[in-house]
């Protein structure tokens, strides 16, 4: 019997990051001379090692810049903290903006709310660049809350000082998580004004993946070990209770996965290249000897 083998819908590069990759390929295509990101432009191994061979250079925050003047600068799908901007900026780097518009709103609820007088929470992962892109918008009196017994001391805090409270989310958090802490903060009394800036592809992908997860017997995450989006995937389909691997590369496929093994489902992160997958596809059905 061959295998049966289901792709999710969204499975490989989502908006915000084709976007990003389309911008640096056109510069790429006319560059006069150095290209850089801020940092790796995505999440994915694979696609970074081939953007370096095309010429783009990676710079690496935290390091001494070397000549920025008049040279583009690439800012990543998931955006840039104030202050590092203004460096680029000062040091002369022509700034090519492919922040996803997506996480722009984020970035303007984090401004808006701190603005009109709300302490603002970040639930999200504080040392992700995004969030340190919204938190810089933020205010002063901004908290990041990544898990709810954080968000129970953040409660605790929020009681004893007067004002509201108003919560954005980092683009790739869970649902889940965003309603059990504003179920917490209410349950503690705290008015709470909620900005929902998850982004609705990752949602999406995250359904679908636990869905999926229902319908076969083992699960194929494919995307970056770096890609926190990646690993919640993973993280969804072991907890739908179906044996999961997160892959970087279809070669670490092992025939003896596939053992009793009658369907695989396949999903990728959100900067994971489609070819990818398809050669995730073509691996399974040479194990399989499909
Ligand atoms: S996952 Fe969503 S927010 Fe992040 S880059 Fe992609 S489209 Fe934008």
């Amino acid at each position: 019997m061959s295998l049966e083998i289901l792709v999710a819908r969204d499975s490989s590069f989502c908006p915000g990051v084709d976007r990003a990759m389309r911008k640096t390929e056109k510069k790429l295509a006319r560059k006069k001379g150095p290209v850089y990101s801020f940092g790796p432009l995505i999440h994915n191994p694979q696609v970074v090692s081939g953007l370096r061979r095309a010429g783009l250079e990676a710079l690496e925050p935290e390091s001494e810049y070397p000549d920025l003047r008049g040279v583009p600068v690439i800012i990543r799908s998931h955006g840039i903290d104030i202050e590092t901007e203004r460096s680029l900026k000062e040091h002369g780097a022509k700034l090519v903006d492919a922040t996803c518009n997506t996480v722009k709103r984020a970035q303007r609820a984090a401004q808006e709310l701190a603005d009109t007088g709300f302490r603002v929470a970040v639930l999200g992962s504080p040392h992700h660049p995004e969030v340190r892109s919204i938190i810089g918008r933020a205010g002063a009196d901004v908290t990041v809350i990544s898990n709810i017994e954080e968000a129970g001391r953040f409660a605790e805090e929020a009681v004893r000082k007067p004002g509201p409270v108003g919560v954005v989310c980092q683009t790739t958090i869970s649902h889940n998580l965003l309603d059990s802490v504003v179920s917490l903060l209410h349950s503690r009394g705290i008015v709470v004004e909620v900005r929902d800036t998850i982004c609705k592809w990752v949602a999406r992908r995250q359904e679908d993946a636990a869905e999926l997860s229902k319908r076969v017997d083992l699960m194929l995450v494919v995307g970056g070990r770096n890609s926190s989006n990646t690993a919640q995937l993973a993280a969804i389909c072991s907890a739908a209770g179906v044996s999961t691997h997160h892959i970087e590369d279809p070669s670490e496929i092992m025939p003896e996965w596939l053992e009793g093994v009658a369907s695989v489902g396949i999903t990728g992160g959100a900067s994971t290249p489609d070819w990818l997958i398809d050669e995730t596809v073509a691996r399974l059905k040479e194990v399989a000897g499909n």
